[in-house]
């Protein structure tokens, strides 16, 4: 069957459609600047060259229909007519408490997801016009809706609860949440598969480090804590976002600074983490280029975010009574040999010693830890659009 995969942003739109008897992708691309001058569509078939289309994209439903034609195209599609795509899998961010698992979409799964905007409101709104853009366009297909948040609805409330009045968990639904699910749950099943052993048999500590960045707790396959919280704000420091701090910090600095809670909001999201440490960039090859030249702030940010994921790597470990594997994913985690060496600094006591030559990897699926050491220390670089077909594949078959 093939299925196509989808992935709305408040202005873009990724999209992949995947073979699944082979499980690779035929074609994938990107919708960019959506409801904005210039908007852009990147296109990609398999063993094609890439096309690149600029038209007017006012919302999500003329985006996808570009999208649908690009892949029909006699030139540059892959598909001789719409029906070969047998399910369509949406990306959705929030699932609230109320899905624990991917769902077929359905009039009440649709009014279910409206109720998790309040959670999510900058990413569930696009995603949902996603999937009702596909409903008109492709009425007879089944689309199925797969969580970032539905992994880790196994942490337990103990887990899960903050230390706040508990009415505030009754009536604003506040609480743990967790983001990056399909993530951590593809490459920790990758993982089983890589140590030739039964999941349940396994306690997994996976660490996705890319733009956004969180650490989770895999017990017998199933999530037991994890660094990000009720937003994707908590836990570690991020690409731009200030990751775990003293919440009183937050009037503070409100009050210094005369700040609302919208610009205190963004400047928590978009100007802290790696970028504001730094003052150089966001983006972790700028940063450990200008730490090379000797940048102070540039190796300071690298040293906090180290010790950041060591320091959740100790918990995890605590947490877990022990780690057979931590899993390294994502563009920072899969590629940065450097990054993974300082996580890894020092962590004997957890049996974790890296092989140097084995570190030297980027982008593919390797132990990259000593023969003799007791934890695996695993790269494997994630795969949420495969996640997301497989995911499809199975609810609708
Ligand atoms: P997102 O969270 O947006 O999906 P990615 O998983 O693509 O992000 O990760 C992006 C981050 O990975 C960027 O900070 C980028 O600098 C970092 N990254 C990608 N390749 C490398 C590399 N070779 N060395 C160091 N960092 C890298």
């Amino acid at each position: 069957m093939y299925i196509l995969v989808i992935n709305c942003g408040s202005s873009s739109l990724k999209y992949q459609l995947l073979d699944m008897d082979t499980r690779n992708p035929l074609a994938k691309g990107l919708v960019e600047r959506i409801g904005l001058p210039g908007a852009i569509l990147t296109h990609r078939a398999a063993n094609k060259e890439k096309e690149v289309m600029t038209a007017e994209i006012p919302n999500h439903t003329v985006g996808i229909q570009l999208v649908l034609d690009a892949l029909v195209h006699p030139e540059y599609g892959v598909l001789r007519n719409l029906g070969q795509i047998g399910a369509v899998g949406h990306r959705v961010v929030h699932g609230g408490e109320r899905f624990a698992q991917s769902v077929v979409v359905t009039d009440d799964v649709m009014e279910a997801l409206e109720e998790c905007i309040e959670l999510a409101p900058l990413h569930n709104p696009p995603n949902i016009a996603g999937i009702k853009a596909c409903q008109t366009l492709m009425p007879e297909v089944p689309q199925v809706a797969v969580f970032d948040t539905a992994f880790h609805q196994t942490i337990p409330p103990y887990a899960y609860l903050y230390g706040l009045p508990y009415e505030m968990y009754e009536k604003y639904k506040i609480r743990k949440y967790g983001f990056h699910g399909t993530s951590h749950k593809y490459v920790s099943q990758r993982a089983a598969i890589l140590m030739q052993k039964p999941i349940e048999e396994l306690k997994l500590i996976s660490c996705h480090l890319g733009n956004g960045s969180s650490i989770t707790a895999i017990r017998s396959g199933k999530s037991i804590e994890t660094s990000m919280g009720f937003t994707p704000l908590e836990g570690l420091m991020m690409g731009t976002r200030s990751g775990d701090l003293d919440p009183a910090i937050v009037s503070y600095i409100m009050r210094k600074e005369n700040m609302n809670s919208e610009q205190i909001n963004d400047f928590l999201n978009k100007k802290s983490g790696v970028l504001g440490v730094s003052g150089v960039s966001s983006d972790f090859r700028d940063i450990e280029a200008a730490a090379a030249q000797n940048n102070m702030r540039a190796q300071l940010a690298l040293k906090i975010f180290a010790h950041d994921v060591k320091k959740y790597i100790g918990a995890y470990a605590a947490v877990l009574d022990g780690v057979d594997a931590v899993i390294f994913t994502a563009g920072l985690g899969e590629n940065s040999g450097s990054m993974r060496d300082a996580i890894c600094e020092d962590l004997d006591y957890l049996g974790i010693h890296l092989d140097d030559e084995k570190n030297k990897v980027r982008g593919e699926e390797v132990d990259i830890a000593t023969e003799e050491a007791r934890c695996r220390v695993l790269v494997i670089p994630t795969n949420e659009e495969l996640m997301i077909a497989t995911e499809t594949l199975e609810l609708v078959s």
